[in-house]
């Protein structure tokens, strides 16, 4: 597969062939960073996990230099870092069972531009080799601008293929914000309480994040757990462990949807559950 950056690499877990690996995949994720896929499409590699029919590819879009940085690793340059974090990837991928695992290998700053064509064109390579069924990225409401830079070059990339190539489902899903806020008909939920076990081994593997000073074990955990309490104030919990997802599919099936006005229709309807239930009660 060409791909535009020289340190670009696809690793396959099983040793097959990479564009066998590619074609199998059903369930793909875009992800900024090394570690998002497992906070936040942990749907997607469950669904896959195990089963002959089915393969997770994960896209990890930049090259993690600019990651935080603490004990064991406090010392480490940005290239090493950068290969440290490839490789915990690589532990996940095969703790997981991806099919496949791509890093594209961009500098944040490159995907962050809007001019920088190269992030779609590698991506809508890869959606072309994998036709998935189902796509998770970073949900456009995300804090973070490297997140949501991301989403928006997926979007785009999907909007350019034909539509033959493009996913049944698009899910936009949680990192840095979680989705609670989002009103209950708005939630796109997923259940993800099998391999609890597995779930935190994917979280875990990231030791350079996890004992580097931020606990992205416990709280992905703890958020999954809170999801599924806190999910419905009147009846017993259905699950111990839920992810919450905006459904982004209406703006791969129609081009002259307005990304920005799309997100604002979640934000207003949730404005106005808040407000009429305090004119309700007043
Ligand atoms: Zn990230």
């Amino acid at each position: 597969m060409e791909l535009h950056n020289d340190g670009a690499e696809v690793y396959v877990p099983d040793g097959s062939p990479v564009d066998v690996a590619l074609s199998r995949t059903t369930h793909l994720c875009v992800s900024a960073h090394q570690d998002d896929i497992e906070i936040m499409a942990y749907h997607g590699i469950l669904e896959c996990f195990g089963r002959s029919e089915k393969g997770f590819t994960g896209v990890t879009v930049t090259n993690g230099s600019g990651s935080p940085r603490d004990g064991l690793y406090g010392s480490y340059t940005d290239e090493e870092m950068q290969v440290v974090r490839r490789k915990e990837q690589k532990k996940a991928a095969f703790i997981g069972e991806y099919s496949a695992h791509v890093f594209l290998d961009y500098s944040s700053s490159a995907v962050k531009d809007p001019a920088n064509t190269h992030v779609v064109e590698d991506l809508e390579r890869i959606i072309v080799a994998s036709k998935p069924q189902v796509i998770y990225t970073h949900n456009l409401a995300d804090k973070h601008d490297t997140h949501v830079a991301t989403a928006l070059r997926a979007i785009r990339a999907l909007r350019e293929l034909p539509c033959d190539s493009r996913p049944q489902h698009l899910y936009g899903c949680e990192v840095w914000r979680n989705l609670d806020w989002l009103n209950d008909n708005d939630k796109f939920v997923f259940n993800v309480e099998a391999h609890e076990n597995l779930a935190m081994a994917l979280v875990g593997v990231f030791d350079s994040q996890v004992s580097g000073g931020k606990r992205y074990d416990l709280a992905t955990m703890g958020r999954r757990r809170a999801n599924a309490t806190y999910l419905a104030a009147h009846g017993v919990d259905e699950s111990t462990s839920l992810i919450f997802g905006i459904d982004l599919t209406p703006l791969v099936e129609d081009e002259q949807l307005d990304v920005g006005e799309y997100v604002d229709g979640f934000i207003r309807r949730f404005a106005k559950e808040v407000s009429s239930r305090i004119a309700k009660l007043s």
